[in-house]
Formats: C-alpha cells, sequence, structure tokens
C-alpha cells in the first residue's frame, strides 16, 4: 500500500506546508503594498527645482498654500483659479479631465527651513499679509508608509521568534508554541517501532540481565507483581566503562518487553537558558506518563547528577544543573511506583553522582558492568560475527577473545567491523582471520603507515629500541608474554612490541617493577648502543612515572612512605589542588620515585649488558623482517621461563 509520506501517523497535516503558506501570505502582502506605493506615486506632486518654481509660480502669484513636510519638502497648492493655465493645467487636471487635482501639485526639495523661510520672505516682499502664501509645517507620511513603519518590525520580531522557538523546539513538538525551548528532547521510540534489540543480542553481562529481566517482567505483566503488593524499582542506574553495552542493556529492556523507549543524553537537559531544563524534565516525565508503561533511557546521567555544590568552588555552582537535578528528583519522587515509568540511567562516574538520586525510591537498584572477561568476549565476538561472512580458516570466537585482553563490548563490535573493511579493501568476497589480526593490530596501535620516511640511522635506533623491549620482558617472568615485535610505523609511534596482557585481577609489587624494566628496555638499549638517548622513549617514560607514582604514594609498596596510601576514590579531581600530605613527605615520595625508577633503569641496563649478542641479532632480525614473532625470539633466546 502506498503511503502518504507527507502526513505524519497522527493524521496533521504537516507543518511545512502551513510554513510555506505563510511565506506565500508574506508574499503577497508585499506585493499589494508595492502596487499601492506604485500607485501614490504617480498621482504623487510633481517635483519642481527651486529656479522653476521662483520664476514660474512665486513670481506669478501662483501659489495658495505650501505645506512644509518633516522639514524636508515643500508641497505647494496651486490657486484653484490657474487650473487651465496652460503652465499648470497638467498637474491641476490630469488626464485631461475636468476635475481639479486638490493637490499637493508640486514638490519642492528644500536644504534647510530657515533658509527656505528666507527665500520665500524676500521674494514676497512688500506683499500685504493675506496675500502672502499661507505656509505650514506637518509632519506627515503616507499611509502605506506608516504602516509598514509598524508593521516591519512586528514581522521581524514574529520571524525571528519563530526561528528561536523552531531551533529549540523538540523535534516532534510545536515548535509554534513559546514555550517550546522547555520541551524535552527525548526521542520517542513507539511500541511498534520499538528497538529489535533482544536479550540474545547482548552477550555475557548475565547477572544484569537477570536484573533487568524482572524489569521487563514487571512491565509485561505489572498485575502479578501489583497484587503481591511489591513495589518495582522506579529507577535502575546502569555503571560501568565507556562500551560494555550500557545502553545496549537498555535497548535491550524496551526491545524485550515492547514498550515505547525515551532516550536521551543527560546533557540535553543543560542548556544556557536558565530554567530549561527543569522544564525538559517536567515536559519529559508528562510525556512518559501519557504513554506508560514504558523506559526512559537518561544516558550519561553524571551531566546532570553530578554531586550538588562539590564543584562549587571551581565552577561557580551551576545554578541551571542543580535545579535540573531537583526537578529530576522530585519528578522521580513524584509518580507512583507502578505509573509504569521506569527510568534507567547509564554513566560511567557513579562516584560522581548526588547521592539523593541514589537513595532507595529513586535509583535504588544499581548494576554494575565490567570489561568482559575472555569467555564473554568470546560471546560477544559470537554475537557480532553472525553478520559477516566469513570464510577461509576457521575463526573461533575463543582465538579472538584471547587476542582481546582489556577490550569492551563496543571495541569488540569495532574489531569486527574494521576486518570487513579490511577484507573489502583487499577485494576479497569473504572475512579472514587475518583482516581480524589486522583489525586487532589496528585497535591496539593504529593503522600501519609503511611509507613514513625514516632515515636508516633512525631505523636502526628504533630497531634497537624495541629489541630492547621484547629481550627485557622476554626474560623477565612477570612481564606479559609477548606475542611480535615490529618497527613498521604505525600512528603516531615508529614500532611496537605486542604482549598478551593476562586475566588478572591483582598486582605484587614486583609484577610492578618488572613491567617497568620492560617500558624502560627501550631507551637502555638506545644508551647502550648509541651511547645516547632519544627522544622516542618519551611514552615509555611517561607510563613508567605514573607507574612508580603509584606504587609509591597509592598502593604503599614503598618502604620508606610505609603502607599509607594517598589516593581518594572520592574525589579525584576536585581536590587536585590540596595534596592529602605534608611538604616533607612530598619531597620524600619524589624521592621514592626516583629511586624506584632509578633501579629499574640499573636493573635494565646489567640485563641487556648480559644479553648484547641477542640484542644485536634480534635487531638485525627486526632490520630485515621488520616483523619478528615469539617463534622467533624463542629460537633466540630459548623458551620463556614462567
Ligand atoms: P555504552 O556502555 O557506552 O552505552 P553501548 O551499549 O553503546 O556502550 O555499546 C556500544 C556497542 O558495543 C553496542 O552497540 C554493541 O554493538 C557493542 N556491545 C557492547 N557490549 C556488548 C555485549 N555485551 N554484547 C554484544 N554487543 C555489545
Amino acid at each position: 500500500m502506498q503511503q502518504d509520506n507527507g502526513r505524519k501517523e497522527n493524521g496533521k497535516a504537516p507543518r511545512r506546508k502551513f510554513r510555506a503558506g505563510w511565506w506565500y501570505v508574506a508574499a503577497a502582502l508585499v506585493a499589494m503594498l508595492l502596487y499601492f506605493l506604485k500607485d501614490y506615486r504617480s498621482s504623487s506632486p510633481r517635483p519642481i527645482i527651486w529656479n522653476d518654481f521662483e520664476k514660474n509660480i512665486l513670481a506669478r502669484h501662483a501659489a495658495d498654500s505650501i505645506d512644509v513636510i518633516n522639514g524636508e519638502v515643500a508641497e505647494v497648492y496651486i490657486k484653484n483659479e490657474l487650473a487651465d493655465d496652460p503652465f499648470f493645467r497638467p498637474v491641476m487636471k490630469p488626464r485631461g479631465g475636468q476635475r481639479i487635482n486638490a493637490g499637493p501639485h508640486y514638490s519642492l526639495a528644500i536644504g534647510s527651513v530657515e533658509s527656505f523661510e528666507r527665500k520665500l520672505d524676500d521674494a514676497q516682499k512688500g506683499l500685504a499679509p493675506e496675500n502672502k502664501i499661507k505656509l505650514g509645517y506637518s509632519k506627515s507620511t503616507h499611509p502605506f508608509i506608516n504602516l509598514i513603519s509598524w508593521l516591519l518590525p512586528l514581522a521581524l520580531l514574529f520571524f525571528l521568534w519563530r526561528q528561536l522557538t523552531k531551533s529549540y523546539g523538540s523535534p516532534g513538538g510545536d515548535s509554534m508554541s513559546p514555550f517550546g525551548f522547555g520541551r524535552s528532547t527525548a526521542t520517542l521510540q513507539k511500541k511498534e517501532d520499538t528497538s529489535n534489540v533482544t536479550f540474545n543480542d547482548v552477550a555475557g553481562l548475565e547477572e544484569a540481565k537477570q536484573e533487568v529481566k524482572e524489569i521487563v517482567d514487571f512491565l509485561k505483566a505489572p498485575d502479578i507483581y501489583t497484587s503481591l503488593g511489591a513495589k518495582i524499582p522506579r529507577g535502575v542506574i546502569i555503571v560501568g566503562p565507556p562500551g560494555t553495552g550500557k545502553t545496549l542493556l537498555a535497548k535491550a529492556v524496551a526491545g524485550e518487553a515492547r514498550v515505547p523507549f525515551f532516550s536521551l543524553s543527560g546533557s540535553e537537559f543543560v542548556e544556557m537558558f536558565v530554567g530549561v531544563g527543569a522544564s525538559r524534565v517536567r515536559d519529559l516525565f508528562r510525556r512518559a506518563k501519557e504513554e506508560a508503561p514504558c523506559i526512559i533511557f537518561i544516558d550519561e546521567i553524571d551531566a546532570v547528577g553530578r554531586s550538588r555544590g562539590k564543584n562549587a568552588f571551581f565552577s561557580g555552582a551551576n545554578d541551571e544543573r542543580e535545579s535540573t537535578l531537583n526537578q529530576l528528583l522530585t519528578e522521580m519522587d513524584g509518580f507512583g511506583t507502578n505509573s509504569g515509568v521506569i527510568v534507567l540511567a547509564a554513566t560511567n562516574r557513579a562516584d560522581m553522582l548526588d547521592p539523593a538520586l541514589l537513595r532507595p525510591g529513586r535509583f535504588d537498584r544499581h548494576i554494575y558492568l565490567e570489561l568482559p572477561d575472555i569467555t564473554e568476549r568470546a560471546a560477544i565476538f559470537k554475537v557480532h560475527l553472525k553478520p559477516l561472512k566469513l570464510g577461509g580458516e576457521m575463526i573461533e570466537p575463543s582465538f579472538l577473545a584471547a587476542q582481546t585482553p582489556g577490550f569492551s563490548g563496543a571495541d569488540i563490535a569495532n574489531i569486527c567491523n574494521e576486518a570487513a573493511l579490511f577484507a573489502a579493501r583487499r577485494k576479497s568476497s569473504i572475512v579472514e582471520k587475518r583482516d581480524f589480526l589486522d583489525a586487532i593490530d589496528r585497535v591496539v596501535a593504529g593503522l600501519e603507515k609503511k611509507n613514513k620516511i625514516i632515515s636508516p640511522e633512525e631505523k636502526k635506533r628504533v630497531a634497537y629500541h624495541e629489541a630492547g623491549h621484547a629481550i627485557v620482558s622476554w626474560l623477565l617472568r612477570r612481564v606479559d608474554p609477548l606475542v611480535k615485535v615490529s618497527i613498521i610505523p604505525r600512528g603516531k609511534s615508529l614500532g611496537a612490541a605486542w604482549y598478551l596482557p593476562e586475566e588478572r585481577q591483582l598486582r605484587t609489587a614486583e609484577t610492578f617493577t618488572e613491567n617497568m624494566c620492560a617500558a624502560l628496555g627501550g631507551r637502555a638499549a638506545e644508551e647502550i648502543v648509541f651511547g645516547e638517548v632519544s627522544s622516542g622513549a618519551l611514552d615509555d617514560l611517561e607510563k613508567v612515572t605514573k607507574e612508580a607514582y603509584r606504587m609509591v604514594a597509592y598502593y604503599g609498596f614503598d618502604r620508606k612512605i610505609g603502607p599509607i596510601s594517598f589516593y581518594d576514590s572520592a574525589s579525584s579531581t576536585e581536590n587536585a589542588f590540596q595534596k592529602p600530605y605534608s611538604e616533607d613527605t612530598g619531597r620524600m615520595i619524589d624521592e621514592e620515585v626516583r629511586k624506584v625508577t632509578g633501579d629499574a633503569y640499573q636493573r635494565t641496563t646489567s640485563i641487556l649488558q648480559q644479553h648484547r649478542p641477542e640484542l644485536d641479532a634480534l635487531a638485525k632480525q627486526l632490520l630485515e623482517k621488520e616483523t619478528v614473532y615469539k617463534e622467533d625470539l624463542e629460537l633466540l633466546l630459548g623458551r620463556r621461563v614462567l
């Protein structure tokens, strides 16, 4: 069946046409005005210059009266008895008729009123006052010009207002309304077109799914719960690092329950106008209640839900955000537990949220999502491999999961897509294993830049640098196993070493130290071989310094500082200027950090000095082959002792 696309589903005429109609009316009005003005011109007084006026009118005493308009133009009325005078006839009896034109008959531009009066007086010297020309002054314009002068600004204001309401009004809302600013910008997915996302599309996250299934059941059959006197949570907050599937989970809830789904981002509440946020919250809840049962999904709720007053010192208490938050709290308190509106919110900064938001009765259920572990990653790969056209070697999701520790669900989705793009670039009709490996490398280290210009000396330095990393990490058993090392430039870096991080939650002090040594391996190798260091170790040094500070000041690994942690989980950034330790302790921390890194550097240097032949051999291999794999290292250094 053919559908009329111009009509909205609710049957209202589309606004576009209405707007076009307005433009037609405006155009017609302008045309009419122009027509009248033209007409007015044709019967307007004939312009005359002073010389002609003096010679033909003043000298003959033909003028009956003169009206000075706005101090600029003198409009001259000729005596009626001169209507048949050959000079005046054309203006007094236009179009050859008998009717005398009432005037004004001539218009004379005058420089200034004073000079005009003086000239007039001079010309009429000696005349009796009753014979002198009657002189009047008036301030007048044509009625249409008058009309325009007040209509135009009004029309301008009207259009300005329309533009503003149009740009701030909600997409679906009534943009003619002056209150369009305060409309919520949430997009609504109707029941019929709710996302087809179901729990099957969400891999892993079993506990989280279990929690939200209850909500789905409630939305499907609220009576079972209400008849038992049970109350369903009004709000569920989903906390987790970016890309762990928070939005996906919320969509799956809506998809499973088959209810309308309002989704918006927390930052959409906050506008530059005061009061807009609060009114948007009100509008959102009003719309939601109309559609109940339904789900409101607020992404990045920390944009509005940040602790009130915490940042007052820096940002000068953001009243607008606070009033928005207050309104949100009020609305959440306001609707009945069983009204069928459930608010899902997502954030990756739960620590920033206002405690009032998290108390029971508001967002009383919290779901924590973590980065997926190896089995969950395999499950996510399985979901995202489904739409791809695979071929060639068998691609095991578990193999890919093992290659991608620390990756989020979004990263995995991205890798699958990148793999398909790599296959397309190869003009292949299927996606193969190598495409996945390339995609993983690309996500980890950036795209290969094979044609980056690097001088042979630089290449040699890079080879030694990477060989240094590889050898030190190979010989220290607590460092993650090396997969490969390459001197092909990627992204910003000139070379890279790939490790396969192990899935572990705890790291000992020695693990930290050994990882520091591995990171310093590049610089140490450069120093040993070339006798001078280069700027290429910047990233390594940054990492090492941060790790060292963490070891000393956070994890209490340092003997001299003792088992003390200056880490403050509650406020990571707010109190950045207030150090929780004395100057002496600060100095001691700095000294210890220097010592820790210095020791690690020395250890690295001695390892490399002991294995100088292997270092040279590996660097040579790298220069020849560009990429060296684990197997080559095994040949060179023997199996890794674990
Ligand atoms: P966020 O937590 O930042 O809201 P999203 O839910 O937007 O993350 O996830 C982004 C994308 O990552 C999703 O569209 C989906 O393709 C993929 N993804 C994330 N987690 C999972 C998962 N558990 N199962 C399947 N796909 C996932």
